[in-house]
């Protein structure tokens, strides 16, 4: 079982079925009622540095170490007093030693005295200037350094990346492969992070097949499975398989309660909507508590949220397209929002000039499958992927993005800007 953490949901129970109005509900409304009604994960493990990538920290990080620690050389060439140096002409100075990452020269420079340096090595007490190598000429032990170089050039002073107790990374961050190295310069090598949220997923629909098996007429092989096996795992969550539940009302009231024992989250496909063999919205309605159903998009307009015992519950829609495009545009950010991620990252939309036609009926949110492209005159031209049904996975398996059309707007004509969401940071 999960920890009890479950205040009253924020939206009331009026809101059950389509009773908001019959209005459907804007995606942003959508989205915002569902991050407003998660509360996060808050219990925590310690992972070491590697398996912290993708996770969330679940405290602050404040440096314990300056970094650099020393004043260091940002540059291969010669370390000297730049007091030294003549201000008029060249300057001739007796190489002494050398410093370098790693190996810092351990003896004193004098008044005249240089010592060969390399990038990252400290720079020696008594200078504070670095002459490239390639501004200087070297004869034995002599070096001599044109006019022309700034006092104090080419040095890195310490704690020039973070200082000692500065905050490094604060609580929520999703740890990215950035956050790693910079744990690592600092110092951590064992890192305080959320636990793993687990997802149960389930199929359902008499007419689905696991894949290996033949079909029969009728039959199709249950795809979303994987493409939702595949947008959990790569969020770092632990997956809860159940298979596939057959369209029965004892089926899916099983089903339900095999995945609200084991996870947190729970994410079905298919009997959504309000078919002979729909179950998922009943079962959600009468044995636990609903939040809404229809969200002005396409595809996906059937879709439930809500609470299933203790677990949160997203019902999407059946069709392979609209698993997708629901999952992207509203589970992931509520997903985000439990694993404790502090800012659940806002969708990147970027402007293209749409290519090719669109067909839109005014009235719902978009997100057809499209191709960007950047152009040689480095403007980005977009294209639809293909056929836009919800059903059809190829056009989604084509696309590097989602042409995202406003709710009021109709079709699109060859040339009208439009505005895309690259997969790129999405997925
Ligand atoms: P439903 O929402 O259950 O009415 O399903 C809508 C459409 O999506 C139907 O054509 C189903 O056959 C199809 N579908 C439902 N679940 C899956 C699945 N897991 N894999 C592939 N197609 C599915
Ligand atoms: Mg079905």
């Amino acid at each position: 079982m999960t920890e009890a953490r479950q205040p009253e949901p924020a939206w009331p129970d009026s809101c059950a079925g389509d009773g908001h109005g019959g209005r459907l509900l804007r995606l942003d409304e959508a989205r915002e009622r569902i991050i407003a009604d998660v509360v996060p994960v808050t219990e925590r493990e310690v992972v070491s540095l590697r398996d912290a990538l993708g996770r969330v920290l679940a405290s602050a990080v404040h440096s314990t170490v300056d970094v650099p620690s020393h004043r260091s050389s940002a540059m291969d060439g010669y370390a000297l007093a730049g007091q030294d140096l003549s201000s008029s002409g060249a300057t001739a100075f007796e190489l002494v030693g050398k410093s370098l990452a790693g190996r810092p020269f351990a003896g004193r420079v004098g008044r005249g005295q240089c010592v060969r340096i390399m990038t990252g090595a400290p720079v020696p007490e008594a200078t504070d200037t670095v002459i490239m190598q390639e501004q200087v000429r070297v004869d034995g032990d002599r070096v001599v350094i044109e006019a022309g170089q700034r006092v104090g050039q080419h040095v890195r002073p310490v704690g020039e990346d973070i200082h000692r107790g500065d905050l490094a990374i604060g609580a929520g961050t999703l740890l990215h492969p950035a956050q790693l190295g910079l744990l690592a310069a600092v110092g951590v090598g064992q890192v305080p992070v959320v636990r793993r949220v687990r997802v149960a997923t389930f199929s359902t629909g008499d007419e689905l097949r696991p894949v290996g098996e033949s079909l029969a007429l009728g039959q199709i092989y249950d795809s979303n499975r994987y493409s939702l096996y595949g947008m959990l795992a790569r969020l770092g969550l632990e997956v809860i398989d159940l298979g596939v539940v057959p369209d029965t009302r004892e089926d899916t009231i099983r089903a339900f309660e095999a995945a609200a024992t084991r996870a947190d989250a729970i994410v079905s496909s298919g009997g959504v909507s309000v078919g002979e063999a729909d179950y998922v919205t009943e079962t959600l309605e009468r044995h636990g508590r609903i939040g809404f159903w229809k969200v002005a998009i396409k595809p996906g307009k059937p879709i439930a949220f809500g609470r299933f015992g203790p677990a949160y519950f997203f019902g999407l829609p059946g069709n392979p397209v609209a698993v997708m495009v629901t999952f992207y545009q509203l589970v992931q950010p509520a997903l985000r929002a439990l694993m404790g991620a502090v800012h659940p990252d806002p969708p990147i939309l970027v402007r293209a000039t749409c290519e090719t036609w669109l067909r839109k009926a005014p009235g719902r949110m978009e997100f057809q499958r499209g191709v960007l492209e950047r152009q040689p005159s480095g403007t980005c031209t977009v294209r639809s992927s293909g056929h836009q049904g919800s059903g059809v996975l190829h056009s989604m398996s084509k696309a590097n993005c989602f042409i995202v059309l406003p709710l009021e707007g109709g079709d699109v004509e060859p040339g009208t800007e439009v505005e895309v969401q690259p997969f790129a940071g999405l997925v």
